[in-house]
């Protein structure tokens, strides 16, 4: 671990910050929360530790919406791509690499934590693997690093039923225990292109997630008018169980190939239901269409998905790349739009994300990145490197520096 957090007698004041929603203000910090966000103005030095932000632009703290904290084979050498042309011929060859990984969960998704911390990420959605090979027993890794990293990020886990629910028997019951033993929220997976029974799967998920009380996210690589009939089903569920606003579909390609009208009924239906999409701006294929999603009332929201892992060995965990990323594959260039990307990143994953106290007023938690920028839409495209990060109103990364100081120990 090689992060510092530098030391500092008094509650710091960030100085001529400009806010995301465009005021110039000094926000005084305390303790671990924002104390006073006043307009900005003169400040006595005295007794103050001042931060200057002037020029800069500060942020609540970047959400990653999506990410595989257990997959990542970040730090290792590079292990070569296998590829596969199907879900399930990928999820066959991820087992076989993950048997001979030279590194635990705990040590690769560290690194991962570390790496996104460093980045200005405070709050993450992890999916972890659930099936009947490795048990618990990355959710309890997982868990672990929860709880070490607890200074840097908070971490929001879904039980992720990577080989299917109905084609891996014992999976139901597994990820049943894992709800009850940390897991957030209940996951899923193509219910017809994995488990061959849409009715069965959606059935098993929600009813997981009425038991514990839970909310949802769905992996759904199902293309076409397939994957649209099961988005519908998706968000009819939803509203029959009241889970409006606790459910997501990750990827979600279909909705980037349906014509207009199945389009249209389909995001309505989704809209309707409070039923959000996360994204990550693949390389190839079909995509959510991000900006007619947001015109039908569908929040969509950003995530990295695979790090340098089986899947793919891009991606670095950067969420203002993300953003970028997912603007440039949808050609998103008007400067409304431009800041709906950075959106994508911070305010609109933490809606989905349910965080309390996100966002710079008084009473919200001191979870900051201070990027040399002078604008959203400026973030998103110069991705600034040298940014200054807060974590409950601690500086664990000044201009880009950290420290060999170590804060929760080393592996
Ligand atoms: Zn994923």
């Amino acid at each position: 671990m090689n992060f510092q957090q530098y030391d500092m007698p008094i509650d710091p004041v960030l100085c001529g910050a400009l806010t995301i929603s465009g005021d110039f203000v000094d926000i005084f910090i305390r303790g671990t929360h924002v104390g006073e966000v006043r307009p900005s103005g003169h400040i006595a030095p005295e007794g103050r530790h001042l931060i200057d932000c002037r020029g800069k632009l500060v942020s609540p703290s970047f959400v990653e919406g999506h990410i595989h904290l257990d997959k990542t084979h970040l730090g290792l050498a590079l292990i070569p791509h296998v590829a596969g042309g199907t879900v399930t011929q990928r999820i066959s060859a991820e087992k076989e690499i993950r048997r001979r990984l030279p590194a635990s969960v705990a040590e690769r998704g560290g690194r991962l934590i570390e790496q996104i911390a460093a980045f200005g990420t405070g709050f993450v959605r992890t999916h972890v693997d659930i099936d009947t090979e490795l048990g618990l027993s990355s959710l309890h890794e997982v868990l672990r690093l929860k709880e070490r990293y607890v200074d840097l990020v908070d971490i929001q886990i879904v039980a992720f039923p990577q080989s299917g629910i109905l084609r891996d028997p014992g999976t139901f019951e597994l990820l049943n225990e894992a709800l009850a033993n940390g897991a957030d929220l209940v996951g899923g997976l193509d219910p017809a292109g994995i488990d061959d029974d849409i009715e069965g799967h959606l059935a098993a998920v929600f009813a997981l997630a009425e038991r514990h009380d839970a909310g949802i996210d769905i992996h759904l690589h199902d293309t076409g008018a397939l994957g649209g009939f099961e988005l519908r089903q998706i968000a009819a569920r939803t509203k029959a169980a009241g889970l409006q606003g606790k459910v997501a579909v990750s990827h979600a390609y279909a909705l980037g190939d349906l014509c207009d009208h199945e389009f249209g009924r389909t995001a309505e239906s989704l809209a309707s239901a409070g039923v959000a999409i996360m994204t990550n701006g693949p390389g190839t294929g079909s995509m959510p269409p991000v900006l007619e999603l947001r015109s039908a009332g569908v929040t969509v929201f950003a995530g990295s998905d695979n790090i340098r892992d089986a899947w793919w060995p891009y991606g670095n965990g950067d969420m203002l790349d993300r953003a970028m990323m997912i603007g440039y594959r949808q050609n998103i260039c008007a400067k409304e739009d431009l800041a709906y990307c950075f959106d994508m990143a911070t305010t609109l994953p933490a809606r989905v994300l349910g965080l309390d106290g996100y966002g710079i007023a008084p009473g919200c938690k001191a979870d900051l990145v201070i990027l040399a920028s002078a604008s959203v839409q400026d973030a998103v495209l110069d991705r600034p490197v040298a940014r200054t990060v807060l974590k409950s109103g601690r500086v664990i990364v000044e201009s880009g520096r950290r420290s060999s100081r170590p804060l929760a120990g080393g592996y």
